[in-house]
C-alpha cells in the first residue's frame, strides 16, 4: 500500500504543505503603490504609509500623576509630620507659577503642570488638612520624583510613533490625537473581486430547482472581506462556461489587486476554469497537503492576483484564513506574522492519518480553573458550514499528527486572531 504523502517528501511537483504554500504566496505579493490621505477618525484598520514621528513630547510638559500636594522634596521631615502652608492649587489646564518656599507645598490635581522648585507629590490620602491652607505632611516612605509624569515619558519628540507598515488599532487613534494629528497617509485599501462559478448555484431570491443550491460562498468571503478591510466588488456567480469565465476574469484584472474565485478548480468534467486561466494568465495549480482544501490555483491575471478556492462551504473559509489573509496583508502593507495559537486539552477523539494539516472546526472554552478546553463541533464534512458557524476556532493538527484522544494537549488557533495579528 501506497504511504500518504506527507511534507518530508522528496517535493513532488504541485504538492505543498501549508507553510510552504503561505511562503509562496506572500513572496509573489507587494503591498499596493498607492496612498491617500484620511481623517484621523476613518484611519482604523488602515495602514500606515510613512512613518509618524511625533512633533510634540506627550506629555508636553512635566505634571502630576495624582491629586495631593507638591513641594521640593527636602522639605520633607525625616520622620514623623511636617506643617506645610498650602500656597494656592494648580489645576490642569491652568499655569501655576510660584514656587513653594520653604516650609511651602502647592495644593496639585492630576495632570496640573507642575509648579517650578517642585520634584514631589504626595498624594491626598496621606495628608492631614488642617485648614485651607494648613496640611501635615509625612516624611515616611516619600520619595523625589514620586507621583510625576515627566514631559516626553510616553513619546519623546522626534521619535517615530508608528512605523510604516503598523495596522491602526484604537490606541493608535488616540496615541495619535495625542499628537495633534488630524489628517494621515495610509496605503490605498486592497481592491478584492471575488465569484462563484457553478451551474447549479442560484442566488438569494431566486428559485431553487431541481439540484440547485444558494450560492453560500459568496456570503461567507463577503463576510470574511468585510473583516479584512479591503474594498470588495461582488462579480455574482458565473456558469461553468468558458466564455463566460474569460469575459469575467479579465473584467476583474482591470480593477482589482485580488481576484478569489470559489469552486470549478477541481478535476471535475465542469471545471473549465484551469482551461480559461492557463489561457489568459500565469497560473499555478497546487496540492496542498490539507484537509479539508486540497486545490488552490494560484497566479496573475493582468495586474491582478488570482487565488482560486474550492467550492466546499468549509474549505473555501478554511482556505481563505490560511492563504488569503496573509495575501491580504501583504497587499494591505502590512507584515505577515503566522496566527497566534494556544494549547488547549482535547475533550474529543479525533480520528486522523498522518500526512496532511488537517483543521477541526471546535469550540474553546475555559474551565473553572482557566484551562482552556476545545471540542469538536460535531460532523466535520467540508460541505458542513454548520461547524464553521458553532465554532469559534481550528483544532490544528500538523502533518505528521496521527489520532487524537480525549485529554491530549492540541493548538487551536481563533478565527478572529487571524486577521487582526
Ligand atoms: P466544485 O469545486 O465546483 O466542484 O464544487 C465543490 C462542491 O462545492 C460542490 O458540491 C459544489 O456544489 C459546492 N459549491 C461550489 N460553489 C459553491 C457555492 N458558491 N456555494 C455553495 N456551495 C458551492
Ligand atoms: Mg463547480
Amino acid at each position: 500500500m501506497k504511504p500518504e504523502p506527507s511534507c518530508n517528501d522528496p517535493a513532488e511537483p504541485g504538492v505543498l504543505s501549508v507553510t510552504d504554500a503561505v511562503d509562496r504566496l506572500i513572496e509573489h505579493a507587494q503591498p499596493v503603490a498607492a496612498a491617500c490621505k484620511l481623517p484621523l477618525r476613518d484611519c482604523l484598520h488602515r495602514v500606515v504609509y510613512e512613518d509618524v514621528r511625533s512633533g510634540l513630547d506627550v506629555p508636553g510638559h512635566d505634571n502630576s500623576a495624582m491629586d495631593g500636594y507638591a513641594l521640593a522634596f527636602d522639605q520633607l521631615p525625616e520622620s514623623g509630620y511636617r506643617r506645610f502652608r498650602v500656597i494656592g492649587t494648580a489645576y490642569a489646564g491652568q499655569t501655576f507659577e510660584r514656587a513653594p518656599g520653604d516650609g511651602e507645598c502647592v495644593r496639585i490635581m492630576t495632570g496640573a503642570a507642575l509648579p517650578p522648585g517642585v520634584d514631589c507629590v504626595v498624594i491626598q490620602e496621606q495628608a492631614r488638612r488642617f485648614d485651607d491652607d494648613q496640611v501635615e505632611l509625612p516624611g515616611k516612605g516619600q520619595k523625589r520624583n514620586q507621583n510625576l509624569r515627566r514631559a516626553g515619558e510616553d513619546i519623546a519628540r522626534g521619535a517615530t510613533v508608528l512605523p510604516r507598515g503598523h495596522f491602526i488599532r484604537p490606541a493608535d487613534l488616540g496615541v495619535l490625537a495625542s499628537l495633534g494629528v488630524n489628517e494621515l497617509k495610509v496605503f490605498r485599501r486592497p481592491r478584492v473581486s471575488f465569484f462563484s462559478t457553478g451551474d447549479e448555484l442560484k442566488s438569494l431570491g431566486e428559485q431553487l430547482e431541481k439540484g440547485d443550491i444558494y450560492d453560500s460562498n459568496r456570503y461567507s468571503l463577503n463576510g470574511l472581506l468585510r473583516e479584512c478591510a479591503v474594498d470588495l466588488i461582488d462579480m455574482g456567480v458565473v456558469r461553468d462556461d468558458p466564455e463566460a469565465l474569460r469575459r469575467t476574469l479579465l473584467d476583474a484584472a482591470g480593477c482589482s489587486d485580488l481576484i478569489l474565485t470559489s469552486g470549478g478548480v477541481s478535476v471535475g468534467e465542469a471545471d473549465y476554469i484551469k482551461g480559461v486561466l492557463e489561457e489568459i494568465g500565469q497560473i499555478s495549480f497546487w496540492k496542498i497537503l490539507m484537509k479539508p482544501g486540497r486545490p488552490l490555483t494560484f497566479g496573475r491575471i493582468g495586474e491582478a492576483l488570482f487565488c482560486g478556492l474550492p467550492g466546499n462551504p468549509v474549505a473555501v473559509m478554511v482556505t481563505f484564513y490560511q492563504f488569503v489573509i496573509p495575501l491580504i496583508k501583504t497587499l494591505s502593507g502590512r507584515a505577515y506574522l503566522p496566527p497566534l495559537s494556544f494549547e488547549a486539552v482535547c475533550d474529543s477523539d479525533i480520528r486522523k492519518n498522518p500526512g496532511r494539516r488537517e483543521f477541526q472546526r471546535a469550540i474553546a472554552e475555559m474551565d473553572e480553573t482557566g484551562r482552556l478546553h476545545a471540542r469538536l463541533t460535531g460532523r466535520q464534512g467540508s460541505g458542513i458550514l454548520t461547524s464553521m458557524s458553532q465554532a469559534n476556532c481550528f483544532i490544528v493538527l500538523d502533518e505528521q499528527q496521527g489520532p487524537v484522544a480525549r485529554g491530549d494537549r492540541v493548538r487551536v488557533e481563533f478565527f478572529d486572531q487571524y486577521f487582526s495579528r
